[in-house]
């Protein structure tokens, strides 16, 4: 499966001005054709409230960084894999790996809580649900890794990030809670 990661903007979509360092902005995605495929929008505290969010698919709060964060460390490309691989997670175990461990990255940074868990036929899920004002909840099937699997999973997200990047990255474990 092919998992496409944008890179953050250096500056703002709306009005081109450049993010400074630790800035606090929003980044929204976008879904674009063929789906699922995501266009990348990051927008300034300023621009957002008028900012017309027609068609976004999701958006969440985000702080510009200068230098390069592990990837399994990084909110913002934990999301998108989050937001890529999630609503395929019920036909596709490799969409449903990535799914999780992104989530338990997100539970970890403290963006995603275990709201309950749910047993079907199908497999055993996890009912997430985000932080802040407006929650939102999120299904994901867990996969059933041990810890080697999870490192394994870990691994291929921080390649794939590499080299969407072009740099190294350290990857570092993240463990269950
Ligand atoms: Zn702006």
């Amino acid at each position: 499966m092919d998992i496409r990661i944008e890179r953050a903007s250096h500056a703002c979509s709306a009005c081109n001005q450049p993010f400074r360092d630790g800035e606090e902005l929003i980044t929204a995605l976008k879904q674009v054709d063929p789906t699922p495929a995501y266009k990348r929008f990051d927008i300034c505290s300023r621009c957002f409230p008028k900012y017309d969010q027609t068609g976004l698919h999701c958006f969440w709060e985000n702080t510009h960084s200068a230098k390069r964060r592990s990837p399994l460390l990084d909110s913002d490309t934990l999301w998108q894999v989050f937001h890529r691989c999630q609503p395929g997670a019920s036909e596709n175990v490799e969409s449903a790996e990535f799914a999780y461990v992104a989530a338990l990255g997100l539970m970890r940074l403290k963006h995603l809580a275990l709201e309950s868990t749910r047993k079907t036929a199908g497999g055993e899920y996890l009912v997430l649900r985000t932080k802040g004002k407006e929650k939102a909840l999120f299904e994901v099937r867990d996969p059933n890794l041990d810890e080697t699997g999870i490192e394994r999973v870990q691994e291929r997200l921080a390649d794939i990030d590499a080299a969407v990047n072009n740099t190294t990255t350290e990857s570092k474990r993240i463990s269950r809670q």
